[in-house]
């Protein structure tokens, strides 16, 4: 049997914003338990205010979500197999990668408008890069897209997409979110973590540069 995938999240921000809270509760949710969702390099300090969910052994086995904490993904430099999502990288993911790689590691990073390639920064510990595409997407999902990919061997091009959502809060308000998103094939929505509508909602009036 193929060994199981594993995704790590690597912690690219000061602290935890609710949004990324959100991304960091759907992955794990997406994910599932058994040891498949690694969220790396968070300070001691951020784990405490983290929900149960995401960091306690006695909820995660009843409820098949746990994060395992690797101290960072320098960990996995040099041992091989791992696949870093580069929004930069040369080459597009693709289904026959599911034999090349076990373990993907993605920048747990806000998406920005335009894109600051802090990615970047994981490069220096020489993974082999992939690329999903030219578009940036949330992290949340860039592993929803990576696990179709190699796990359901759907290849990224029929993969259904919803560039650039235009979120309408009523005749006179919208807010455009600057990334893609995998369709929902039931509603057309772009699927997003439970509570960001909400959370970009109350946002909208605030102005922002940054996002998910
Ligand atoms: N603007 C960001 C940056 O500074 O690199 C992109 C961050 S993106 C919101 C968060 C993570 O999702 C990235 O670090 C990368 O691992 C993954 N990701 C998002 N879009 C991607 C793409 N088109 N190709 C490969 N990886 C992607």
């Amino acid at each position: 049997m193929a060994p199981q995938k594993k995704y790590v999240v690597e912690h690219m921000e000061d602290g935890i914003s609710p949004w990324v809270l959100l991304e960091y509760l759907a992955i794990s949710h997406d994910v599932g338990g058994g040891g498949k969702f690694y969220l790396t390099s968070l300070m001691p300090s951020l784990k405490m205010s983290l929900p149960p969910q995401l960091v306690d052994p006695e909820v995660a086995t009843t409820t098949s979500t746990d994060v395992i904490d690797l101290p960072g993904v320098r960990e996995l430099a040099g041992q091989g197999r791992v696949c870093l999502l580069d929004p930069g990288a040369t080459k597009d993911l693709a289904p026959q990668d599911a034999q090349v790689f076990d373990w993907f590691v993605f920048g747990g990073i806000l998406g920005d408008h335009p894109p600051r390639d802090r990615t970047g920064e994981l490069r220096k510990y020489g993974f082999e890069g992939r690329r999903l595409g030219p578009k940036q997407m949330t992290t949340d999902t860039a592993i929803r897209v990576v696990k179709m990919v190699v796990e359901d061997q759907i290849p990224l091009d029929k993969i259904e997409y919803v560039d650039f959502p235009e979120l309408r809060w009523n005749k006179h308000e919208s807010t455009e979110m600057p990334f893609r998103y995998v369709k929902d094939g039931q509603t057309g929505e772009p699927i997003m973590p439970d509570g960001m509508r909400e959370l970009i909602r109350q946002d909208s009036n605030r102005g922002f540069d940054d996002f998910v």
